[in-house]
Order: C-alpha cells, then sequence, then structure tokens
C-alpha cells in the first residue's frame, strides 16, 4: 500500500507519502515557528490559514520526492488528522445533480429564489424539478429510458460528426452541425410520447431512447439503399450542410420539441394542480448549453410570464464552480457533513434523507 499522511494539528504543516513495506518516500514539513513568534504562541486561525497556504505546495512537493506521477493510481488512501488540536476546515457533502440545479444561483443577475422549477438535462439524466429548497427537489418528470445528453452522444455517433476542437463533446458538435442543415435532403423523426396512446401518468416523463433508434435505423437504411450518397456525406470533416447536417437538425428538433413539451406540461401542472407558483424556470446540465434548446424553453417560460436561467454553457457542463457554490450555499444554511463522508454511488435527487447532513 502506498498513503499519503497530512497533519496539521498544531503549528507544523507535515506531508508524506509511506509504504506497507515500511518506506517513508516522501518527508515534507514547514514549520509555523516564524508566525507564532511574533504573537507569542498559537493562534488557531493563523495557523490553519498558514497551513492551507502551506499544503498545496507540500503535497506537491511531498509526491514530487516520493517519484508519483500519476497519484489516483498510484495513492491508495489519504490520511489526515482529525485531531486532538487543530478543527480541520469543515466538510460539504454535495449531491451533484443539486450542483447543476443551484449553478444559475451562482451565474444569474437575478438569481432565482425557491420555488422554482428545473429542467435538468444532461449526460446521465433528464429531469423536471420542483426546487423548494436545498435538499427539497420534488421529481415531477424523468426519463424512462436514456438521457437526453445520452441520446445527443449517440447520434453524434451514428452521424460519425468529429468533435469540435472549442470542446464540448459530441452534444456541442451535433449543435454545430445541426445549424448548418438546409434541408436539402427531406427528413423528420417524431416526437417521442405524442401519439396519445401513452397513459396519462407518463404525460411528465420523457423518452430518448425511440428517438435514438430512429435516427440509427435511418443511417443504415441510407447506408444501404444509397451508399454512393452517404459516402459523398462522410467525406466532410468538419460542419457543413449535407445529409449529417439535416438528419442532426431533424433529430435535434424532435428532442428539443419533446423537452420543451414536457416543461409546458409540468409548468401546468405545478400552476394549476400543485397550486405552486415558482419564481422562474432554471435549466442546466450540459445539454442546457445548446442554444436553439435555450431559446425554446425561454418561450415556453414565456407563456406563463416566468424568466429562464440559464447558466452560461461553460458552467452547464460538469464543473467544480457549481460544486464549490453548493457548498458554500449548504454551509451558509449550517448543512456540514462528518469527516466520515460516505461515497453514494447511487442517489435519487429526492432521497436526501441519506445524506444526514449535520447542523452546524
Ligand atoms: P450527469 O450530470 O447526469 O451526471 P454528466 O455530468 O456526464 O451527466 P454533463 O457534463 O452535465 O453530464 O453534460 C454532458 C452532456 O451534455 C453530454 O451528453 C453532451 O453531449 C451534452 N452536451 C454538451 N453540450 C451540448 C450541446 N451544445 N447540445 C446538446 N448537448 C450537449
Ligand atoms: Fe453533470
Amino acid at each position: 500500500w502506498t498513503v499519503i499522511g497530512i497533519e496539521t494539528s498544531c503549528d507544523d504543516t507535515s506531508v508524506a507519502v509511506v509504504t506497507s513495506d515500511r518506506r517513508v518516500r516522501a518527508l515534507v514539513t514547514r514549520h509555523q515557528t516564524k508566525q507564532h513568534e511574533a504573537t507569542g504562541g498559537i493562534v488557531p486561525t493563523a495557523a490553519a490559514i498558514a497551513h492551507s497556504m502551506a499544503l498545496p505546495g507540500a503535497i506537491r512537493e511531498a509526491l514530487e520526492t516520493a517519484g508519483i506521477r500519476n497519484a489516483c493510481e498510484e495513492i491508495d488512501a489519504v490520511a489526515v488528522t482529525r485531531g486532538p488540536g487543530l478543527a480541520p476546515k469543515p466538510l460539504v457533502g454535495v449531491h451533484h445533480m443539486e450542483a447543476h440545479a443551484l449553478t444559475p444561483r451562482l451565474t444569474q443577475e437575478a438569481p432565482p429564489e425557491f420555488p422554482f422549477l428545473s429542467l435538468l438535462a444532461s449526460g446521465g439524466h433528464t429531469l423536471l424539478l420542483l426546487s423548494e429548497g436545498l435538499s427539497r427537489h420534488t421529481i415531477l418528470g424523468t426519463t424512462l429510458d436514456d438521457a437526453v445528453g445520452e441520446a445527443f452522444d449517440k447520434v453524434a455517433r451514428t452521424l460519425v460528426l468529429p468533435w469540435l476542437p472549442t470542446g464540448g463533446g459530441a452534444g456541442a458538435a451535433l449543435e454545430q452541425w445541426a445549424a448548418h442543415a438546409t434541408g436539402g435532403y427531406a427528413v423528420t423523426f417524431p416526437v417521442p410520447m405524442r401519439d396519445g396512446r401513452d397513459k396519462p401518468a407518463s404525460r411528465l416523463n420523457m423518452s430518448f431512447s425511440g428517438l435514438k433508434t430512429s435516427v440509427f435505423r435511418h443511417v443504415q437504411t441510407l447506408q444501404e439503399s444509397d451508399p454512393a450518397a452517404w459516402s459523398a456525406a462522410m467525406a466532410s470533416t468538419e460542419p457543413s450542410s449535407g445529409i449529417r447536417a439535416d438528419i442532426a437538425r431533424a433529430f435535434q428538433d424532435a428532442a428539443v420539441t419533446h423537452l420543451a413539451d414536457r416543461l409546458d406540461c409540468v409548468l401546468a401542472e405545478t400552476i394549476t394542480v400543485r397550486k405552486v407558483h415558482p419564481t422562474c424556470v432554471v435549466a442546466a446540465g450540459g445539454v442546457a448549453a445548446n442554444q436553439v434548446l435555450r431559446a425554446r424553453l425561454g418561450d415556453v417560460a414565456g407563456k406563463y410570464g416566468l424568466r429562464i436561467e440559464i447558466p452560461p454553457p461553460r458552467l452547464c457542463t460538469d464543473n467544480a464552480a457549481m460544486i464549490a457554490w453548493t457548498g458554500i450555499e449548504r454551509l451558509r444554511a449550517g448543512l456540514v457533513d462528518p469527516w466520515a463522508l460516505d461515497y453514494v454511488p447511487k442517489w435519487p435527487l429526492n432521497e436526501f434523507k441519506q445524506s444526514e447532513s449535520a447542523r452546524l
């Protein structure tokens, strides 16, 4: 085993890398004597500041001295002092999807106030949520199969769309190709769950796997019936008009219309049945970076006299700013977690009981 140890209980910031065969591969200790000499003793807050200043460098130096290049692979565990001595910083455990939902409270000029309605559309989730407070999110609708981001990713792969140098992955590539569509190649895909056969209970839920399969079958048929046209279409390595752009747009239109439809249903239900008046509509998650979707959701919210608040694209996809911000919101509400924080592999957003965040 290889373990990194961190000691910060008093006035020494110390980091070591030790292995189970009793080797100390690195030991870096930064003394704070200078700071404390001036005050004639250890002032805890000053010591805490000195630790946080010294730690990054000490960790880097310890890893370097130990010859560790890939800490993720080579370090088996992190050991930290729990006490006795100076209290470590509070630890705030964050639910990744709550963080997506709260991002507009960080980024928007008029931060959404609770209660608000959100559409979280990402690679792993497609959720319509009523958020009434921290840890208080009711799932009103969800996908019954694939997440919408997953469908964007799979359709982009089916169309062999190269990723953009500007980032955003397959979804962003699909959006750019769709923007080049001219309609020269006539194709449409049915909007999911619109044929009335679905039970009323699924009115608020969504489905993207059938749509994804329709695109897949369409491309397969085209490849078999007109291989020359398909290989000509494949020649382009950057977003351009043609068959691939037209198919991308037809898929995006159906997916966006489905999401807009469902937002409409959920808003009507929330206002008329639940009698809750949301202050605004929020959209977040990677797919909310999509400009066509942003505009359509804005139209739906506007129908109900509501604003739409969507973070800038780089804060729609995964980022640590949203995690830190959610940390601030929870800290501010006195919600910190025990140091023995468990990893939660499956954690539905409406089951916050499990987190057991303690009051400060
Ligand atoms: P989750 O948040 O559910 O755990 P995740 O963290 O993997 O999933 P995000 O990083 O929030 O997902 O979002 C990534 C998804 O967003 C990918 O599926 C990607 O294709 C999609 N995406 C990114 N940009 C766009 C865009 N411009 N248009 C459509 N989809 C996009
Ligand atoms: Fe995410």
